[in-house]
């Protein structure tokens, strides 16, 4: 019988780190002091403070997987930016493109010579022939969603229970309780996005059936496992029942790569064999630098032109002025060479394994009621005994106390596990040294909670 973590010995946990968290950062502590008036909640971006330490950290500086705070304290990194930084902070690779292009501009609303070769790294690695680049994974899918309802003459849009793509207001539906609603927490929307936004459990597949029946869903917007709720794997045979429902009632499928390109050299689509009509490509496609890239099957594509050629030209609610500039262009030029490889994967991938066995030991030390899961370079442990089958049941599961108290005892020696959930990932960066500092820390913070 798995066991349960005591719920007095999780706060004393939390209790104890927070001061932990203050005496070692008095820094960090004054930073956030000197920034609080002239920012939102004294941060540059509000969601900083979410990571729900007493303040916030202030990193001074990031390379590989080592993350150095302004108290002077070292990191072991397996938040890696939440994905932007897959391939270490400040990779190599990109770091001399900078230095080689840096000079040479950055934007100038027109293409350079590298826009012919990083298009022929997308198809080549990704498998589909027409791109568009954005700043933001979230700017890619809102640009997605447009073009699907534009070329289909469809308004609606299918997403799963508990997805997220980003700041895209037409994904913040979900059904917790029965009836479809917008997410309370989504600040400014006007429009009832029950009328725009279909809703289902992710594996279920007569949900998804009944859904897609009516012919008036434009687009499926997807990740093919479910990331950021946990994680949650899709079951045998989903796949291919989503794909062949799309196809069946005129829907195109677009599968959000954004977190799953850690699944392998051409992302989860190519490792898994996936045949979507659109992907995009966020975060860590030009090494952590605001670029995102959106493509389309060739099918797509020629809809695309047939659409166009109907429209007076003009602001197509398609932007922005900063995308596909010569500089992003320039850097995922190194990224796609350099580390969107068979070469480069093998090992993350070896390591990753690694890492899930040494948690999983952990877990059966301790016979605490957790699982651990991979993917590819991804590796997230959930504290609930069963895999959640979709994002309403991993919603319903997810323990923040528990989640924080393990966060913050691993912060305060020296390990960053991804806030919110707890996803880890490995970059070339990384070392078996490193993993077993990670899976170490855990076993000393198991042993702390279960007394
Ligand atoms: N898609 C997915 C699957 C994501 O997880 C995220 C962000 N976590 C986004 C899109 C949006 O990325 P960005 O915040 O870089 O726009």
């Amino acid at each position: 019988m798995p066991r349960t973590i005591p719920e007095q010995a999780i706060q004393a946990m939390l209790k104890r780190e927070e001061a932990l968290f203050t005496q070692r950062n008095p820094i960090s502590k004054q930073l956030s002091e000197d920034a609080a008036r002239n920012w939102l909640k004294g941060v540059p971006m509000h969601w900083m403070v979410d990571w729900g330490t007493p303040f916030p950290l202030f990193i001074a500086r990031a390379n590989g997987v080592d993350v150095t705070d302004a108290d002077g304290n070292h990191y072991i990194d397996f938040c890696l930016g939440d994905t932007g930084a897959m391939f270490g902070h400040s990779p190599p690779a990109v770091v001399d493109a900078l230095q080689r292009e840096g000079a040479n501009g950055f934007t100038t609303m027109m293409p350079s010579p590298d826009a012919a070769v990083v298009g022929k790294l997308l198809e080549d690695r990704f498998g589909l022939p027409c791109w568009q680049v954005t700043a933001t994974a979230s700017d890619a899918n809102r640009a997605v969603i447009k073009w699907c309802r534009a070329i289909t003459g469809r308004k609606k849009i299918l997403v799963f229970n508990h997805c997220y793509h980003g700041a895209v207001d037409d994904t913040y539906v979900t059904i917790d309780g029965g009836t479809p609603h917008a997410d309370p927490a989504l600040i400014g929307e006007v429009r009832d996005l029950t009328q725009f936004t279909k809703v289902v459990e992710f594996n279920d597949i007569p949900a998804l059936e009944k859904a897609l029946a009516d012919r008036d869903v434009a687009c499926v917007l997807a990740e093919p496992i479910m990331t950021n709720v946990g994680m949650v794997l899709a079951d045998d045979g989903y796949h291919s029942a989503l794909r062949e429902l799309t196809r069946r009632t005129g829907t195109l499928l677009i599968i959000d790569e954004t977190h799953c390109m850690s699944s392998g050299p051409g992302g989860y689509t190519r490792e898994y064999g996936l045949e979507p009509d659109g992907m995009v490509l966020g975060k860590p496609i030009a090494g952590g630098i605001p670029a995102a890239v959106y493509g389309f099957t060739q099918g797509v594509t020629d809809r695309i032109r047939k659409f166009l050629e109907t429209r007076t030209p003009g602001h197509s609610g398609i932007g922005t002025t900063l995308s596909g500039s010569k500089i992003q262009l320039a850097l995922m030029r190194a990224v796609l060479e350099n580390y969107f490889t068979a070469e480069a994967f093998g090992p993350l991938v070896a390591l990753a394994k690694r890492l899930e066995k040494g948690i999983a030991d952990v877990i059966i030390k301790h016979g605490v009621a957790w699982h651990v899961v991979r993917v590819g370079a991804r590796v997230e442990f959930m504290c609930t005994p069963d895999r959640p089958r979709n994002g309403g049941e991993a919603a319903r599961v997810i323990h923040r106390p528990v989640d924080e108290a393990v966060h913050h005892y691993l912060l305060n020696r020296g390990v960053i596990v991804t806030p919110f959930h707890n996803m880890m990932l490995i970059c070339p960066a990384t070392t078996e040294a490193h993993v077993n500092q990670l899976v170490e820390g855990l076993d000393r913070c198991l042993t702390e909670l279960m007394g």
